[in-house]
This record gives C-alpha cells, sequence and structure tokens, in this order.
C-alpha cells in the first residue's frame, strides 16, 4: 500500500497541517525558560515519575537563546531536510503557560512575528490555564494557527497518583471547559500507554474519554524509562514492566479505532534520546514501531474509529 494510502487509516498531523497550508508545516522546538510546578516546589520537587530534571526541554534558553534565535537556529535545519517554508513554533519544555499572562504574551508575541512562522504549539499543564490566559491564547487565533497540548497522560485519577502528576482527571475537565467555547483554539491531549497499574481495558478507556470530552488532537506515547527518573528507581526494583514492542503496537491501533475519526493523530509512539534511555530498549526504534503499526492496521484492514460507538 502506498504511504498516502496508509495516512488515510488515520488523520495524521502532517497531512493535516498540509491540508491547511497547501505545502509541508516544520515544527520548532523552542525553550521559553519557564519551569513547572510539579517541579519548582509548588506541587512538589520530584516531578512526574517518568520525567528528568529537563522537563523534555533543549536547554536553549539556559545556554542563552532567546525565543527568536532559537527559531531561527531550527529554521536551518527544517530548510536544509524538508525545504520547508512554514512553521509552527513549539513551546515543548515544561509548563508553558506557567507565568503571569504579560510574560507569556511577550513570548508568544515574539514567537509568531518570526519570518514564516504560521502557528503554535503551547505545552502544558491540565491545572496550569485560567480565563485569561485561555483569551490570550484564542486572540491569537484570527491570524494563526494554534494548538494547546495538555499533558494528561491518563483519565484515571489512581495512575495520576501513582506517577505523582499532581492533578487529578477533574482538572483536565476543567481545562477542556475553559476552551470549549472557543471555536478555532485547538487542544490536543498527552496520553501514555503502558503506565504502571493500569490495564487494557483502563488505557483503551482513556481513548472514549478523550473523544467524548471534544479534544481535536492527541499524541500517543510509550512509556518508557529515562536515566535518573523515578521511574528508573522503580524499575531496577522491578516494580514496573515496560510494554514488549507487539504489545504496544497493538494497543496503538487498538487506541486509535476507538477515537473519534476527526481527531488529528500528531504522534502514535514516543522517541525517546537514545543516551538517556534505560527501557524498554526496542523504543529507539521509531521507525521499526511506526511501521509496525501501519502494517497492523493493513492486516487487520482497520482504521481511526472503527470501534467508537
Ligand atoms: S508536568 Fe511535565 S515538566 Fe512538570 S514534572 Fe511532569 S512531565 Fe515534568
Amino acid at each position: 500500500m502506498a504511504d498516502a494510502d496508509r495516512m488515510k487509516r488515520y488523520s495524521d498531523y502532517n497531512a493535516y497541517l498540509r491540508s491547511l497550508f497547501g505545502e509541508r508545516v516544520q515544527k520548532i522546538s523552542v525553550d521559553a525558560g519557564l519551569t513547572c510546578p510539579n517541579r519548582d516546589g509548588s506541587l512538589s520537587w520530584a516531578g512526574c515519575i517518568y520525567c528528568n530534571a529537563k522537563g523534555s526541554g533543549t536547554g536553549a534558553f539556559a545556554r542563552g537563546l532567546s525565543i527568536s534565535q532559537q527559531i531561527e537556529a531550527g529554521k536551518i535545519g527544517a530548510v536544509k531536510k524538508y525545504k520547508a517554508r512554514k512553521f509552527l513554533a513549539y513551546f515543548q519544555s515544561f509548563t508553558n503557560t506557567y507565568a503571569p499572562v504579560e510574560h507569556l504574551k511577550a513570548l508568544y508575541d515574539e514567537a509568531l512575528s518570526c519570518e514564516g512562522v504560521v502557528g503554535m504549539a503551547v505545552g502544558t499543564r491540565p491545572d496550569c490555564v485560567d480565563k485569561e490566559k485561555i483569551d490570550l491564547l484564542d486572540a491569537y487565533t484570527k491570524d494563526y494557527l494554534i494548538w494547546l497540548e495538555y499533558g494528561l497522560q491518563s483519565a484515571h485519577d489512581a495512575t495520576l497518583a501513582l506517577i505523582n502528576r499532581g492533578h487529578d482527571f477533574k482538572a483536565f475537565e476543567r481545562a477542556m471547559a475553559l476552551v470549549t467555547p472557543k471555536k478555532k483554539l485547538n487542544v490536543c491531549a498527552h496520553i501514555i500507554l503502558g503506565l504502571p497499574g493500569e490495564t487494557r481495558d483502563m488505557m483503551l478507556e482513556n481513548a472514549r474519554i478523550i473523544g467524548d470530552l471534544g479534544v481535536n488532537g492527541v499524541k500517543i506515547h510509550l512509556l518508557y524509562v529515562v536515566r535518573g527518573t523515578a521511574l528508573d528507581k522503580m524499575y531496577a526494583q522491578g516494580r514496573c514492566t515496560p510494554l514488549e514492542q507487539q504489545e504496544y503496537v497493538d494497543l496503538v491501533c487498538d487506541f486509535l479505532e476507538r477515537l473519534p475519526r476527526s481527531m488529528i493523530i500528531q504522534r502514535i509512539t514516543g522517541d525517546p534520546h537514545s543516551d538517556e534511555l534505560v527501557a524498554p530498549l526496542w523504543s529507539a526504534r521509531y521507525r521499526e514501531t511506526f511501521n509496525m503499526i501501519q502494517h497492523t492496521l493493513e492486516a487487520r484492514d482497520s482504521y481511526q474509529g472503527k470501534c467508537r460507538i
């Protein structure tokens, strides 16, 4: 099957961007120098059990690079590799709504003023938004594509407590209620498959719940163990068992089958840094896992939404 046909088995993010802008749009990660309430002592110092001290960050801000300098540097690789001319600024590190609204506005304005930037994605926690911040993000939707990325990871409170998220599922429902009236502001939920204590049914229930709440997109991650995290200790003590590769592939296909057809699938597996990865080692083979998911969907003759009631 040709790549284009494979993509039709789920609503692929790159195809979605191409349909909006008529060409490839490349995401560029930016580090705004913010922190996280689960790291700075407001909620805890420890962070989520799978998070290391970098908080998914590039460390670019600490190296003295401004937002616009980071975007200009990111463009060089995107132009060389993809001949990209349009870009999304991706505020990825830590919690990118965790600051006074004036400070956030200055950061977002700087990103959106860079040449070729057509929008931004803002990663945050559901307990770190309020009406003022949502209004600020919504105001940009007149001229730009804006995605708000809420780290949810699981809709089950027992799991959220176990992984030390520092918020419950109600926080996510409140965060969604703030966005629902904003018709052009998109929400992407992050979900992790393979969290300790979660059964297959619990993981698939997450798909139904985010679909029912009107989430526009999802990033599906695999739980992997990163060196120096609390999860690393749990793994060493035999208190968590990572998924096998085929088990994960089957779960992703089951998960996709339960999502609304309209939801944009932004990611279907994780992409760990191999120098930090402890387990499972197969997770470093991103392309192999990606291809296995495509082949399993084909073998099942399945697609996103097939099992959604
Ligand atoms: S919310 Fe994000 S940055 Fe904060 S501790 Fe959890 S994973 Fe790390």
